[in-house]
């Protein structure tokens, strides 16, 4: 059974709550609140269930970094955003720092917020650890080692005591990588980017992040049809509106979350997961774009129904 763990979700740069944003949310649920007979925490546990997520929640905060788990001792992770160090902190809660383990990554590109988070990774700094990762890029090791050259950082890549290994893909080949069957599969980006379909049993799950699509393009269209077909979980850049992906931000190199549903329906995938958010919106607005991306589905489904998300920091999917 595959599981999707998302440690980062937001794009292009990390965002944190401010205090004033912490404020409205609690105005707006104390508000919510008068009157209802809140007198034990299960009460209170109910009280915030039936309230809406942009309201209790957060979805946060960190750049790209999402968990694989088809069940292996040895992890799998996409991107080394932000997110990579609560992921390396909850590895280390469960397993100590003196157990040993393997880590498969698997970068979709190496702008900046993707690579950001591997300098506090604190495995890396564990000998023992074996840290592989995986890329279409011919700079992958060039982009991390320069991240932690001198003037941008105080630790230099050199000081990393994980075993730490670079390996070079080829889009279209498939690879088995800890009980996954991996494909890659290029995108249109800056610098370009790679999507990863990742397989076990009858079940596939598709990252497919910093990815713009112009579906005027037909062989295009339907190399990402293909590339989606009939997948449990397409986790999806979804960082733009339509308009604003159609008319300002075309060529920026991101997607909205209408071409991912139609993609998603064409390819039969089940569960169309919005990701990357743009790092302008505050909960309520991604709550918002949430809302009309299911609308939108809704009324142009012609066949099964395509459950429709938004990642959050946190978020834990079991196909
Ligand atoms: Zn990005
Ligand atoms: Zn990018």
């Amino acid at each position: 059974m595959l599981k999707v763990r998302f440690w980062g979700t937001r794009g292009s740069i990390p965002v944190a709550l401010t205090a004033p944003q912490v404020r409205a949310k609690m105005a707006q649920l104390l508000s919510a609140a008068r009157g209802e007979a809140l007198h034990d925490d299960a009460a209170v546990g109910r009280f915030l269930d039936a309230q809406p997520f942009h309201l209790t929640g957060t979805y946060g905060g960190h750049s790209a970094c999402v968990q694989v788990d088809g069940g292996s001792q040895e992890y799998v992770i996409c991107d080394l955003g932000s997110g990579v160090r609560a992921f390396g902190q909850s590895v280390l809660a469960r397993h100590g720092p003196g157990v040993p383990q393997t880590y498969h990554v698997f970068m979709s590109h190496l702008h900046w917020d993707h690579i950001m988070g591997l300098p506090f990774f604190s495995q890396a700094y564990i000998p023992g650890n074996r840290i592989i990762i995986y890329g279409c890029h011919a700079q992958l090791r060039e982009a991390f080692v320069r991240q932690q050259a001198e003037p941008s950082f105080p630790v230099d890549f050199a000081v990393i005591a994980a075993q730490i290994e670079f390996v070079q893909l080829t889009p279209g080949v498939t690879r088995e990588v800890a009980g996954l069957r991996v494909t890659a599969k290029e995108q249109l980006h800056a610098g370009d980017s790679y999507g990863y379909r990742f397989e076990q049993g009858d079940q596939a799950v598709v990252y497919s992040t910093d990815s713009e699509h112009k579906l005027e393009d037909e062989a295009l269209t339907q190399g990402f049809v293909d590339f989606f077909r009939n997948a449990d979980l397409v986790v999806f850049d979804a960082m733009y509106s339509l308009a604003d992906a159609i008319s300002v931000k075309a060529d920026w190199g991101h997607s909205s979350n209408i071409v991912g549903v139609e993609l998603c329906q064409l390819a039969g995938v089940k569960h169309l997961c919005m990701f990357h958010h743009e790092p302008a919106f505050g909960d309520a607005d991604i709550a918002r774009v949430l809302a009309d991306t299911r609308r939108f589905e809704e009324i142009t489904r012609t066949g099964a129904p395509l459950q429709v998300t938004a990642a959050y920091d946190g978020l834990v999917v079991t196909l």
